[in-house]
């Protein structure tokens, strides 16, 4: 596992178009082609880590590096302090692109549990 071809993959490269909104050299966010809120950013690491659960401890840093990065995308989405930052692991969980990638959601009341 780790250098699949995935849609992802092909974003990164500008295979595919995407609407991006950040870049960095770790990480890209783009704009989810089925916002299920107002403002629906994917964001993920250049680095192919298919699910969560393949991360090692040598992407400590790149988890880190997303997690900060949520919140700073959520302020360019001026989306508040009242965000839903997702990550499916797993098709069971709803995981359909198999290439790590956080949700951040925002623009909108959520509620709790998620279906
Ligand atoms: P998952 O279900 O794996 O957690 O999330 C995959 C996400 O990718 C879904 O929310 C889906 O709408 C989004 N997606 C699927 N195909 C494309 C695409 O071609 N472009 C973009 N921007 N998003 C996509």
């Amino acid at each position: 596992m780790g250098n699949q071809e995935t849609l992802f993959t092909k974003i990164i490269k500008r295979d595919i178009a995407a609407d991006i909104i950040y870049e960095d050299d770790l990480c890209l966010a783009f704009k989810d082609i089925s916002p299920q809120a107002p403002s629906h950013v994917l964001l993920i690491p250049k680095v192919v880590i298919p699910r969560l659960v393949d991360a090692k401890a040598e992407h400590k840093e790149i988890l880190g590096h997303l997690m900060l990065k949520a919140g700073h995308i959520a302020t360019l989405l001026d989306i508040g302090d009242d965000f839903r930052v997702v990550i499916n692991n797993g098709a069971g969980a709803c995981q359909s692109v198999f290439h790590l990638h956080m949700h951040i959601m925002g623009g909108r009341n959520f509620t709790w549990p998620p279906g």
